[in-house]
């Protein structure tokens, strides 16, 4: 049997492509527009990186990463997030050191071992942005309307963006608290990550895929933050409404990643199932000094670009289309095309023939396929007479272009 792909991870096929495209160029648009810089980092970390910062009782470091020996024995696993090596970067390559905001953004796959099934793959893409260096509200605000106008410029509707604030180092152990007593009765009934989580991670277990609808009536963090974090988050729901952008509280939303603080977020779908997140994030205030940095605070978001590109309405976006097809009927024609189709290209001009010198009928056929704009038809009559006939492919109208100036004469007519 013939070698297939690993299971869980998918080719992006040229007919995919274009909305792929069209998707990063909006994205860099509006990341470009908000004064962001793209940064790409390896795929590859040492392990240690991802466990100290999602955290070691996580379901990615638990049990989805792609970990493997190197040849001189050292741990090394493929990014299951962007994040971390993003921040990773920050502080080898010191980018704080100017002490302004240092706003990135990246693109790429990721890796987790995670059961495969419809918008969940083993390598997936996200594009992601990180905001680094400010602590205050009106930066957690720029993040949100960036990601808010990204999905109102791409048209995917029908999403709603949840907040929720985690705290802090001040009040979320007094939260943990509160909510482990509430937990303490229920643990029975509980799936077994649940019960592990209770111990290990407990805000984790309001995120249970299994339990989650169980917690309806648990305390939240929203009641038990110190003054600072109510502050902050008060201001950051205030700006959303001046702004007018859309969002709902939501005060169960607790993330995947322990590295989580006051302002957390994701954009969901309103009927997707359990595959119904389209881009997740929050502020991480304490992950740069975690990982051997300065107290530097951030906050940033990823997209799931299978998530996003599935929602995007693609009758719109237009596969890449020729201007000009070169019908060479004949093999003397083909050899006379030969500087012709290049010397076109050259001037910037897309042009598709194929080298068989087949028939009229069958070359222009290929022409309708591709859906040239134009047509330049040369067989042996018009080798004879030294022009070659020019066919606008939409009105049908044809004219006789001199072969001697068959360069320019195209050119003056093609180029849009
Ligand atoms: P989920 O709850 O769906 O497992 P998550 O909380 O693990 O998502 P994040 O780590 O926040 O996801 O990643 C951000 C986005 O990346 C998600 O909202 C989703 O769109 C996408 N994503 C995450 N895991 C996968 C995957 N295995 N396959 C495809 N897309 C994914
Ligand atoms: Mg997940």
């Amino acid at each position: 049997m013939s070698i297939q792909a690993i299971k869980g991870v998918k080719d992006i096929l040229p007919a995919d492509m274009p909305a792929w495209q069209h998707l990063e160029k909006i994205a860099r648009e509006i990341f470009e527009n908000y004064g962001f810089s793209e940064i790409r980092v390896p795929v590859f970390e040492y392990t240690e990186l991802f466990a100290r910062s999602i955290g070691a009782s996580t379901d990615i470091v638990e049990k989805e990463m792609y970990t493997f020996d190197d040849r001189d024995g050292r741990k090394l696993t493929l990014r299951p997030e962007g994040t971390a090596g993003v921040v990773r970067a920050l502080i080898e390559h010191k980018l704080y050191a100017d002490n302004q905001l240092v706003k990135l953004y990246y693109m790429g796959p990721m890796f987790r071992h995670e059961r495969p099934q419809k918008g969940r793959y083993r390598q997936f893409h996200q594009v992601g942005v990180e905001s680094l260096g400010g602590t205050h509200p009106h930066v957690d605000i720029e993040i949100l309307v960036m990601l808010h106008r990204l999905f109102a410029r791409l048209g995917i509707t029908g999403l709603t963006l949840q907040v929720n604030s985690l705290g802090d180092a001040a009040c979320r152990d007094g939260y943990r608290d509160v909510l482990k007593r509430y937990l303490k009765a229920k643990l029975p009934d509980l799936c077994a990550d649940c019960q592990r989580r209770y111990e290990t991670n407990p805000l984790r277990v309001l995120d249970c895929k299994v339990d989650a609808e169980k917690f309806a009536d648990s305390p939240v963090m929203l009641d038990h933050l110190c003054g600072d974090c109510k502050d902050h988050f008060a201001v950051v729901e205030t700006g959303l409404k001046t702004l007018g952008i859309p969002f709902v509280v939501n005060p169960r939303l607790v993330r995947g990643l322990d590295y989580y603080t006051r302002t957390t977020f994701e954009l969901v779908m309103e009927h997707a199932g359990a595959q119904n997140t389209v881009a997740a994030g929050g502020r991480y205030d304490g992950l740069v000094k975690e990982i051997g940095g300065p107290a530097i605070p951030g906050i940033g978001f990823a997209l799931g670009v299978e998530r996003a590109v599935s929602l995007l309405n693609t009758e719109l976006l237009k596969p890449r289309r020729p201007q000009l097809y070169i019908a060479a009927l004949g093999n003397a024609a083909v050899g006379l095309m030969l500087p012709v189709v290049h010397a076109l290209r050259n001037e910037g001009i897309g042009v598709e023939t194929d080298y068989t010198g087949a028939s009229l009928k069958s070359q222009m056929k290929k022409a309708d396929k591709y859906e040239a704009a134009y047509t330049l038809i040369v067989g042996e009559q018009e080798m004879v007479s030294r022009t070659a006939v020019l066919r606008n492919m939409a009105t049908k109208e044809q004219i006789a272009v001199s072969l001697d100036r068959v360069v320019e004469e195209v050119r003056s007519r093609v180029k849009t």
